[in-house]
């Protein structure tokens, strides 16, 4: 196909892999698209110009959903509404302890978008957009998943999720390279993971604030300690946010009120909102990074009476 003196949009529709790579070489600056929701509006709305785009829906290994002994390896164009009933598959065929992770991500994607979004989002979309108010990126780095990334000569790397998310609508991702596929991991006993959104309405509503949470805890005597945290944001920084120090504060402790205590005062201190931050209402959204762990703190202790 001659394209040369061609001077408007081009539109690519691969069916393989290779073909993908093939374009990228050729076109580094070439836009990946699935459900068109985010590049749609900012073409529409935002005026911005992109001149190639490459549909990638049709690519067999983009779209993948692999049951794996550890895990599930997810293709980066498999949509949301199909991700959500995945999931809901292998929540139903596998040992419960193994799933906490896939019942946060079910209980978050009902509350994404409405169906039509959910019918053409993409999960590689969503990811790769890094909206700082995404829903599923702060559950992807609370439950240890793992982005596969390939450059255009075919070459695949692996980072986790938490390291991803470099900056506003920022993320590690060279010229050449896209998102191939996402591993998420089973749960183990005793690790529990949650999803948290509050938006101003509940059905089809961006979020205020959002956060996936996630503890793995060990019994010792009468005691459970924590011998992994992950907590995670969104809605309260440009980027999907960690609260590192509070996950460092947790880690060793005892599961009990002394630590739900003094892990909201280190919270307090990790996640700093400034009285001008975009977006306002810096002290609700203060408000639900404090109750949103209070919340998780309840639920995680009943699950295990
Ligand atoms: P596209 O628009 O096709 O692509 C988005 C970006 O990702 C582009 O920059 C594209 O180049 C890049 N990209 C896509 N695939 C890859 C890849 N494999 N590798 C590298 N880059 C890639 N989001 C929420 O989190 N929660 C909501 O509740 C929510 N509600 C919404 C409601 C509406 C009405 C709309 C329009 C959007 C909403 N969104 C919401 C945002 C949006 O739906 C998601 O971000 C969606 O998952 C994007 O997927 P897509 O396939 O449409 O992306």
């Amino acid at each position: 196909l001659n394209l040369s003196g061609f001077d408007g949009i081009k539109w690519f529709r691969p069916t393989t892999l290779q073909e993908v790579l093939d374009l990228k070489a050729r076109y580094p600056e070439a836009k990946l698209l699935v459900g068109n929701t985010e590049v749609g509006i900012e073409m529409r709305l935002k005026k911005m110009q992109y001149k190639v785009l490459v549909h990638v829906m049709h690519v067999p290994e983009l779209n993948i959903m692999n049951v794996r002994d550890d895990g599930i390896e997810i293709g980066a164009a498999v949509r949301l509404s199909e991700l959500l009933s995945n999931l809901r598959k292998v929540t139903a065929e596998r040992a419960a302890y193994e799933t906490s992770f896939c019942k946060a991500f079910i209980e978050q994607l009902k509350w994404f978008a409405g169906t039509q979004i959910r019918n053409v989002a993409s999960v590689g979309g969503n990811i790769c957009t890094a909206s700082p108010i995404s829903d599923l990126n702060p559950l992807w780095m609370a439950t240890r998943a793992k982005f596969r990334i390939i450059n255009c000569m075919g070459k695949i790397r692996t980072t986790l999720a938490e390291n991803f998310f470099l900056g506003y609508r920022k993320v590690d991702l060279a010229d050449d390279e896209f998102l191939l596929s996402v591993f998420l991991p089973w749960s183990r006993r005793f690790e529990y993971v949650k999803e948290f959104k509050q938006a101003h309405r509940r059905d089809d509503d961006i979020a205020i604030v959002n956060a996936g949470m996630r503890v793995f805890l060990k019994e010792e005597g009468k005691n459970l300690v924590v011998l992994d945290a992950s907590i995670a944001y969104g809605g309260v920084a440009p980027l999907s946010l960690s609260a590192i120090r509070t996950k460092e504060y947790l880690i060793g402790k005892i599961w009990d009120q002394v630590l739900l205590k003094n892990a909201l005062k280190v919270l307090e201190e990790d996640i700093l909102l400034q009285e001008n931050a975009p977006g306002g209402m810096v002290e609700f959204r203060k408000s639900l990074t404090l109750s949103f762990f209070f919340k998780f703190y309840l639920w995680v202790s009943n699950e295990m009476d």
